[in-house]
């Protein structure tokens, strides 16, 4: 994307304009959440305005019509993973989504779900494996599964920068191994997992690969094929989308087999006072009223980043995230963390300020109108084993400017020595 194509992006999103502590907004925060373009704010009003009814129920036209919405929305969402809208559950964001799953595993493993769910049972002397840089959404889900189910929970080690050590995962991965959950792109370090090779080790012992893509889908081409992994989450409150809607994608005869973790309405074929029968994915994992404004919103959420092309978004971004690995590698007194300049990463850095608290380190941004995210980013395992406690990420998106980048390298330069730090 050039300086004009941006520029013309950035009048889509109102929010950008904003003045932060008398300084221009520089919002450099789009991986924790990112802005919404105004095709995405007036999707939602339009549809509270003209459409708003319960989906699947109604027997009236304005049920179907908020139906029909609910479902192309599914299809448009579906289709930039390159799956089959029949595979694609909505939730309320990665965080239930990984829940669901970890949920409905601990639910075949009580017996629950019938002859089809016994490759999901799990017991004592199966080994769940994660890896040390899991957000916590990714990993606490597992640990309780684990601890549920009485299965193992292992990890796949990083080396001194936060990046996964491919090379230990044969000491990890083994006939043991059920499930494999990873991260597709690291909220960290901006590291991209090395994902053909962790399933290719999966479907060497038959283990099931569950992908967080919460990085990934937003920021660069995505397709469920070519990844081969058997489940993948993400939220869209971080790809231009509102916040309460996510998906959890899965190969349509695992979900199938999968038993439901949400009960209630809407997800059922018949109900007596002793029992159910569910219906197929994935309404069997859609139980009770689902988040529609939502879901029509991320569906134009995605056809905004369509018109703009993944593939330009993240070639941008890649850009963007090696010259903010290379400025902060070359300021005194600070550490990059994650892949070295030079080496592939997403459009997002994270750095430690020697001796400085990273959440004075924000302030200091903060004052300057440059939004940034400091703290452990959900990821404490990896914060300990890096010895920190906390970092500083700047990470950007499609509205991101190089001036943009450039101010907060600038402002980088700055901070040590505002704190007294020297080298
Ligand atoms: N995984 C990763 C890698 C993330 O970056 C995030 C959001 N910070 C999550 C999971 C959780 O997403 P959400 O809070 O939208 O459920």
């Amino acid at each position: 994307l050039d300086a004009t194509e941006i520029a013309a992006l950035r009048e889509r999103f109102p929010i950008l304009a904003r003045e932060m502590n008398g300084h221009p907004l520089v919002y450099l925060d789009s991986g924790a959440t990112s802005q919404r373009p105004i095709e995405v704010i007036d999707a939602e009003r339009d549809y509270a305005t003209h459409q708003n009814a319960a989906v699947h129920r109604g027997a009236h036209l304005l049920a179907a019509e908020a139906t029909e919405l609910f479902e192309d929305a599914r299809a448009t969402v579906a289709a930039f993973i390159g799956a089959d809208e029949r595979e694609l559950v909505w939730t309320s964001g990665a965080t239930a989504a990984l829940n669901l799953i970890a949920g409905a595993i601990g639910t075949a493993s009580a017996g629950l779900g019938g002859a089809a769910a016994e490759r999901f049972r799990l017991g004592p002397g199966d080994e769940i494996v994660v890896t040390e840089l899991e957000h916590h959404a990714n990993l606490i889900p597992w640990q309780q599964l684990a601890a549920r189910t009485g299965a193992t929970l292992r990890h796949l080690p990083v080396d001194d920068n936060g990046v996964l050590r491919l090379e230990a995962a044969g000491d990890v991965i083994s006939e043991r191994t059920r499930i494999i959950a990873f991260a597709h792109v690291s909220n960290v370090t901006g590291a991209i997992a090395p994902v053909s090779e962790l399933v290719a080790l999966a479907e060497r012992v038959g283990a099931l690969t569950v992908l967080d893509a919460c990085q990934s889908v937003p920021h660069l081409p995505v397709d469920v094929a070519s990844l081969g992994v058997d489940f993948l989450v993400f939220s869209g409150h971080k790809m231009l989308g509102p916040n309460g809607i996510g998906a959890l994608w899965g190969r349509r005869r695992l979900l199938d087999a999968l038993p439901p973790f949400l009960t209630g309405g809407s997800m059922i074929t018949t109900v007596t006072l002793d029992g159910a029968e569910f219906l197929p994915a994935p309404q069997r994992f859609e139980a009770g009223t689902q988040p529609v404004s939502q879901a029509i919103a991320l569906a134009s959420a995605v056809r905004f980043l369509q018109a703009v092309g993944m593939d330009r978004i993240h070639a941008t971004e890649a850009a963007y995230g090696q010259r903010l690995a290379a400025g902060l590698a070359a300021i005194p007194g600070i550490t990059l963390i994650g892949p070295p300049p030079g080496t592939p990463r997403a459009g997002l850095a994270s750095f430690d300020l020697a001796g400085v608290h990273a959440h004075d380190v924000g302030q200091f941004f903060d004052d300057r109108g440059i939004a940034v995210r400091v703290g452990h980013h959900c990821a404490q395992p990896l914060h300990r084993r890096l010895g920190l406690t906390a970092s500083t990420r700047a990470s950007s998106y499609l509205y991101t400017t190089e001036a943009e980048i450039d101010a907060f390298l600038d402002a980088a330069t700055l901070v040590g020595p505002f704190f007294g730090v020297s080298r």
